[in-house]
C-alpha cells in the first residue's frame, strides 16, 4: 500500500511551482474571528456555552463533554469575519507563496470551499483538519499539528512561518527546529 506521503510527494507543486518556504496559519482566531461556540454537555443537556478563545483553557469537569456542532454548520464558518491576518494571508498568496491550513477542525474540504469562496485557491492536500476522525495522526491537537509539520518537512519545506493564536501549538512546532528547518512561530 502507497503511503500518504508517497502520494502526496508523487507531485508536490502548487500551481505549477515547487517551493522550499512554506507559510502556515490555523483558522479559527488566527485568520477568523471565530463566533462559534463550543457547548459544555453533561447529562445530554448544554450546560454552558464558551467562546473558541476560552476553549483553549478549559478544564472539563466530571461528566462534562465538549460538543464543537457550531463548528460543523457551514452557514456559521461562510459568514465569519476574517482577522488582519487574512491581509497577510492575502499578500502571500498573490505572491504565489505556498500556503498550508492546520486547523483543529474536523471537515477539510468545507474548510477549502471557505477560502474558494474567498477568493483563495489553497491546494487540498495542504488542508489540514486534525479533528477529522480518520485523520492519520493521534495524541492533542498540539501534537497532532507539530506531527503534520514533521510532514510538511519531510516534503521538502525547509523554512516555514507558523502563525496561531494558541501557545501549545507554537511551542510544539518550535520545538522541530534543527540546522535543516527553520519554523519561525507568530503568535496571533
Ligand atoms: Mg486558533
Amino acid at each position: 500500500m502507497i503511503s500518504l506521503y508517497d502520494y502526496i510527494k508523487k507531485d508536490w507543486s502548487v500551481a505549477g511551482n515547487v517551493s522550499s518556504k512554506l507559510i502556515i496559519f490555523d483558522l479559527d482566531d488566527t485568520i477568523i474571528n471565530t463566533t462559534a461556540e463550543i457547548n459544555i454537555v453533561k447529562n445530554n443537556e448544554v450546560i454552558k456555552t464558551i467562546s473558541n478563545s476560552e476553549f483553549n483553557t478549559y478544564e472539563l469537569k466530571p461528566g462534562e463533554s465538549f460538543d464543537f456542532s457550531q463548528f460543523d454548520d457551514p452557514k456559521i464558518l461562510f459568514k465569519e469575519r476574517f482577522t488582519r491576518y487574512w491581509n497577510t494571508l492575502k499578500r502571500e498568496y498573490n505572491r504565489g507563496t505556498h500556503i498550508s491550513i492546520i486547523t483543529a477542525r474536523n471537515d477539510a474540504s468545507m474548510i477549502r470551499e471557505f477560502f474558494l469562496r474567498n477568493g483563495i485557491d489553497i491546494k487540498q492536500e495542504l488542508v489540514f483538519a486534525v479533528s477529522s476522525p480518520d485523520f492519520m495522526y493521534q495524541g492533542t491537537i498540539a501534537q497532532k499539528k507539530a506531527k503534520v509539520i514533521k510532514l510538511l518537512s519531510r516534503l521538502g519545506y525547509n523554512t516555514m512561518i507558523f502563525f496561531d493564536d494558541n501557545e501549545q501549538n507554537l511551542k510544539a512546532a518550535k520545538k522541530l527546529e534543527n540546522k535543516n528547518l527553520k519554523i519561525h512561530t507568530i503568535k496571533v
